[in-house]
């Protein structure tokens, strides 16, 4: 099969021939249908963060079941399924404390399989998994707990952005940070998660929604999304424009970059006893640094959003619901899709802030 090949930090993907062992006991093969292009990839192809090379990327995806090893009784041939990139055990503290999302095996597979190995090689080289995903590629084997099924009428397009944008940033407002109907939010960065976020804070009933970013393109888009406000960073201090919008501080402040500096501008722009929430993944070796007497004097709160803080077989399909009914948009979020073969273009137009969320189509599917 074709797939994206990571070797080098600094130097382009290579898109090449793949050998894919089948799937293993319970374990599934995916043909990909369609694959988001994230902002976690690209911290990996500029050296923000580590992981063993070389490998094949690519976390949010849906795609068509072709075959399934032993044991597999949750899908079969033919299902549609969205992949998810925190497979779980089913019994670990975090799995039975209904959090499966911070299921213990997502920390034990850097690279590979849950059980160890990997399924990917070129020639006599063995090749990496990314999250147990590695979606940029025709296909892939993932295990079982990594494949939620999906009515057959969902565009597999739309199914992608379940993956990872949109479960992460609806769940960062509905399940991190609760928030409650008639409130004030503010959200700093309006990428692919970030927009979510803007409509996880309509949809959860939110009046006074303040966007930031840099970009006046997708300043625009968050307005269309639900934000009241739309204020660009560049025209001045971000935190006093929100506090000048909501009164003295908002109810909830998401940052949604993964940069310490926006970390604190979130921190500050809440009122006493706001929560700010930190969803973006931050580089290796950022540490976030909190303001000491105001911190505790205002009884603020900062917490950390892995996954939207979802029960990923709970939560999809009530999106999926949402979307049905018109609201939560997903359509709007496709700016572009590209052929495997130019994922290099992809990843450049991401790092530029090009579009919203561009996606990878695959031709086979
Ligand atoms: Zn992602
Ligand atoms: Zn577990």
């Amino acid at each position: 099969m074709r797939a994206a090949v990571f070797y080098e930090v600094g130097k382009p993907l290579a898109v090449e021939d793949v050998e894919l062992a089948p799937p293993r006991g319970g374990e599934v093969l995916v043909r990909i249908a369609a694959t988001g292009v994230c902002h976690s990839d690209l911290h990996y192809i500029k050296g923000d963060l580590t992981m063993p090379l070389p490998v094949v990327l690519g976390h949010e995806a849906a795609g068509v079941v072709e075959t399934v090893g032993p044991g597999v009784d949750s899908v079969r041939p033919g299902d549609h399924v969205v992949l998810l990139f925190a497979p779980a055990c089913g019994h670990c503290r975090y799995c039975d404390g209904g959090r499966p999302h911070l299921c213990e095996m997502r920390y034990r597979v850097r690279g590979k399989m849950p059980d160890g190995t990997s399924r990917l090689r070129l020639g006599d080289q063995e090749l990496h998994h990314f999250t147990c995903v590695s979606s940029w590629a025709e296909q892939a084997v993932v295990p079982e707990s990594g494949v939620l099924p999906i009515p057959k009428d969902v565009p597999l397009t739309i199914a992608a952005l379940l993956g990872c944008a949109v479960t992460t940033g609806v769940g960062a407002v509905v399940n991190t940070a609760r928030v409650r109907p008639g409130t004030s939010v503010a959200v700093f960065g309006l990428g692919g998660v970030g927009l979510n976020v803007v409509q996880g804070a309509r949809i959860a009933g939110a009046v006074t929604i303040v966007g930031i970013d840099l970009l006046d393109h997708r300043l625009e888009a968050a307005r269309r999304f639900g934000a009241t406000h739309a204020i660009n960073a560049r025209a001045g201090d971000p935190v006093q424009a929100v506090l000048d919008v909501t009164n003295g501080g908002a109810d909830y402040a998401f940052e949604v970059i993964g940069r310490a500096a926006t970390v604190r501008q979130a921190v500050d722009s809440v009122a006493r006893g706001g929560v700010a929430v930190a969803v973006g993944l931050p580089p290796a070796r950022e540490e976030m640094v909190l303001p000491g007497p105001s911190f505790v004097l205002n009884e603020k709160t900062l917490r950390a959003c892995f996954y939207g803080s979802a029960r990923l077989r709970d939560d999809i399909p009530r999106l999926l619901s949402l979307y049905g009914a018109g609201r939560l948009m997903l359509d709007e979020l496709v700016t572009a899709s590209y052929a495997l073969e130019r994922v290099n273009e992809a990843v450049e137009a991401l790092d530029r802030g090009d579009g919203l969320r561009s996606i990878l189509q695959m031709s086979a599917a």
